[in-house]
């Protein structure tokens, strides 16, 4: 039997003392893509900080289990450090770091027994640009400041090939880009994809997996899932929104979907 990559099972968690996942079970195994989709509010970023062991998001029921091993109570950079990555939605700016030593800092931290001193790590990630395309101007400049939105998320793409993770957690990674800058990032993400890796791709859209093909798609709302099925239910969510699984989250008539304000932002953060 092929041993998954992730396992959740019967995931419940908490943030400030409010139970947001209900009760998640996800198994993701090796060279499998899955995408997680929901309405804003639906707990999509708090299963990925519970994933990566973000403070004050407190497992309370069941368990995750990463290539046989029980996450519980490993902190971040341990779950790092054993090839789990997370690119964040919004990354934030690091002046008077260079993307270039900020991801060799990032490496040797995450790979204590094959740390790279500065010559060999420009080797390594040379390599890395290659294989994704990107230029040499990028790296050279302070992290993510004065960056575009298609600038952040090749950075983030990059940084991911560095890491080279048996699972990667993309959180909302198409968030603001233009087609271009969309399919390039995927494109990014399907090189680093391979058969031994898993990937979880958590978006509100279904337009970044026209070019990244998930294996299967989860739908998160309330905390709960409420439906799952392959690639081909992207488009049906597309079609028909998220209003028909009300019932199944448990969210009564009239409640809005999101906890969005009518200005689109987020009500409580
Ligand atoms: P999504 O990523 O699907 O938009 P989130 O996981 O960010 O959803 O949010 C789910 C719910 O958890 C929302 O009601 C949100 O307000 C709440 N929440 C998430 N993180 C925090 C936090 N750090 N403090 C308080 N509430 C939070
Ligand atoms: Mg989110």
């Amino acid at each position: 039997m092929t041993e998954p990559i992730l396992l959740i099972e019967d995931l419940h968690a908490m943030v400030e003392g409010k139970e947001i996942l209900r009760g998640v079970n996800i198994k993701i195994l090796p060279g499998e893509i899955h995408a997680i989709m929901g309405p804003n509010g639906s707990g999509k970023s708090t299963l990925a900080n519970v994933l990566m062991g973000k403070p004050g998001y407190d497992l309370v029921q069941g368990r995750v289990v990463y290539k046989g091993e029980d996450l519980a109570g490993l902190a971040p950079e341990e779950r790092a450090r054993r090839g789990i990555f997370l690119a964040f939605q919004n990354p934030t700016e690091i002046p008077g770091v260079s993307v270039v030593n900020f991801l060799r800092t990032a490496h040797n931290a995450s790979k204590p027994d094959h740390t790279l001193g500065a010559m060999e790590f420009r080797r390594y990630l040379q390599g890395k640009m290659d294989l994704l395309g990107v230029g040499g101007d990028l790296i050279n400049r302070y992290v993510n400041q004065g960056f575009s939105g298609g600038e952040r998320k090749r950075a983030e793409v990059l940084q991911m090939a560095v890491l080279d993770p048996d699972l990667a957690v993309l959180d909302e990674t198409d968030t603001g880009l233009d087609i271009d800058a969309l399919r390039e990032v995927a494109a990014g993400v399907m090189k680093v994809h391979n058969e031994s890796r898993g990937i979880l791709i958590i978006t509100h859209y279904q337009r970044i997996l026209n070019y990244i093909e998930p294996t299967f798609i989860h739908v998160l709302m309330g905390g709960r899932i409420v439906q799952e099925g392959g690639k081909e239910l992207a488009l049906v969510l597309e079609a028909k929104g998220y209003e028909q699984f009300r019932a199944e989250a448990g969210i009564p008539e009239g409640q809005p979907l999101t906890d969005e304000g009518p200005d689109g932002r987020q009500a409580k953060k």
